[in-house]
């Protein structure tokens, strides 16, 4: 019999982060179709690991030099059954149509989970926001956006930020779209308060990311107060889920850039979180500099050769991988258990290995996939295209209050999924099989 795996690789076989993601969900899915043979007559897997729709684009800009530079441009549009397209731009130099593809499935059953109405999809350009000038940024932007804007639309296609897109490139991007369209409408999410966006919206990913935590360890009667907390990444999503972290008690001893990372012993304290903010988000240097300022934490490059993450060998509670795909794997999964990990939340976009996650399944470790964990992020672009629709503004608790009424629910759904399909406590599971059922159920209603 041909499977879905046999069909995906047969027709794009170097898409290998793709496969990961599709042979993720289609392990748990099966316990689904299994039980309702209608969707495997309707071919629901098989239509949902085809994309509607793929933009690919040319994106010619000048550098400071007067150099023409020539990248490349990609929207997935993964999924509308739901809502319109929705899913962060992605600007690093390893996008390709593999990433971008895993990217847009997973978005699409994360945004299901969110309960708003938002379909799947994702884009980026290949093109390294490192190193680069605002003006050489902004010129990117505007000629990224001087193709993808014939594809946007508030009830169309609504991209947000992703990595290495922040509210400077939102802030281009939107300017290039408003002088093509002449309209000013809520078309990109992650917009800047003052123009349209939403409180909370930074914060979104890592605070969300932490509630879910949260919820996870009252299943065990536990808080996150005194935890020690081993997080990766610098960035928006790394810096939030440190934050919350510290708010509820719990203790943060590491950050990471793709060079190396940080270990302070002593935890990273609300103060020290202000430099980070400031290192990575003005002045836009390394975590090195961290150890620099902080004598008591010390620095440790990463060795790309190596075959684990020296970052996850710490004695830790818990871990929230916040950074990228794939880093963590077997060894670093096992490295994590035998230090005593209860939790590893998933802050990143499937940033454990197929191999990982069955170490930490095994050892009924708490295991949040980024398709739940990380859902806050895209949970408040629904919230400011809310907003944005009704032409209103939520004050700051308002939106944090529903973000966290948003995650609590997500969580309860993958439990219940868990249990109703014979895994309890499998999140991995309960997140797979609860996105797909709404979104199997809608593909359904609207025919072939
Ligand atoms: N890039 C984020 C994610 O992976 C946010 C997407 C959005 O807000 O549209 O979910």
């Amino acid at each position: 019999m041909t499977t879905i795996m046999d069909i995906i690789s047969g027709r794009d076989p170097h898409e290998t982060e793709f496969h990961q993601a599709v042979t993720e969900v289609v392990g748990s899915v099966k316990l689904v179709l299994d039980k309702n043979p209608e969707y495997r007559h309707a071919r629901i897997v098989e239509r949902m690991v085809e994309p509607e729709r793929i933009i690919q684009f040319r994106v010619p800009w000048v550098d400071d030099q007067g150099r023409v530079q020539v990248n490349r441009g990609f929207r997935v549009e993964m999924n509308s059954a739901i809502g319109p397209y929705k899913g962060g731009l992605r600007f690093h130099p390893s996008v390709n149509l593999s990433i971008l593809k895993f990217l847009a499935f997973e978005q699409v059953f994360k945004n299901a989970l969110t309960t708003l109405p938002m379909g799947g999809a994702k884009g980026g350009a290949d093109f390294d926001p490192k190193g680069k000038s605002d003006n050489e940024v902004m010129r990117f932007c505007q000629s990224f956006m001087s193709e993808l804007f014939r594809h946007l639309g508030a009830d169309r296609d609504v991209p947000a930020g992703d990595i290495g897109v922040g509210g400077r490139e939102i802030g281009y991007m939107f300017g290039m779209y408003k002088k093509l369209k002449n309209e000013f409408t809520g078309m990109l999410t992650g917009k800047s308060l003052n123009w349209g966006g939403s409180l909370i919206r930074p914060e979104a990913t890592g605070y969300g990311s932490v509630y879910f935590a949260q919820e996870m360890l009252t299943t065990r009667h536990q808080t996150l107060k005194d935890k020690i907390c081993l997080v990766s990444g610098s960035g928006n999503v790394a810096q939030y889920t440190t934050e919350k972290i510290i708010q509820l008690g719990g203790n943060v001893v590491t950050l990471s850039d793709s060079t190396g990372y940080i270990y302070d012993e002593k935890g990273i304290d609300l103060d020290k979180l202000v430099y980070v903010k400031y290192l990575k988000n003005l002045k836009r240097g390394r975590i090195r500099e961290y150890a620099e300022k902080y004598p008591e934490a010390v620095y440790m490059e990463f060795d790309p050769a190596a075959d684990h993450s020296p970052l996850w060998n710490h004695r830790a509670d818990c871990a929230f991988p916040s950074a990228t795909q794939n880093e963590i794997n077997e060894l670093d999964a096992r490295n994590l258990v035998n230090n005593g990990v209860q939790v590893v939340c998933e802050g990143a976009n499937m940033p454990t290995t197929l191999e990982g996650i069955d170490i930490f399944l095994d050892h009924k470790i708490l295991f949040a996939p980024g398709k739940a964990a990380n859902a806050g992020g895209v949970a408040v672009s629904g919230l400011e295209m809310a907003q944005n629709a009704m032409r209103i503004k939520w004050n700051s608790q308002e939106v944090e209050e529903r973000l966290r009424k948003i995650m609590q629910h997500i969580h309860r759904e993958c439990l219940v999924a868990s249990e109703e399909y014979g895994t309890p406590g499998n999140y991995v599971n309960g997140a797979n099989i609860a996105g797909f059922v709404k979104v199997a159920e809608a593909m359904m209603d609207q025919g072939v």
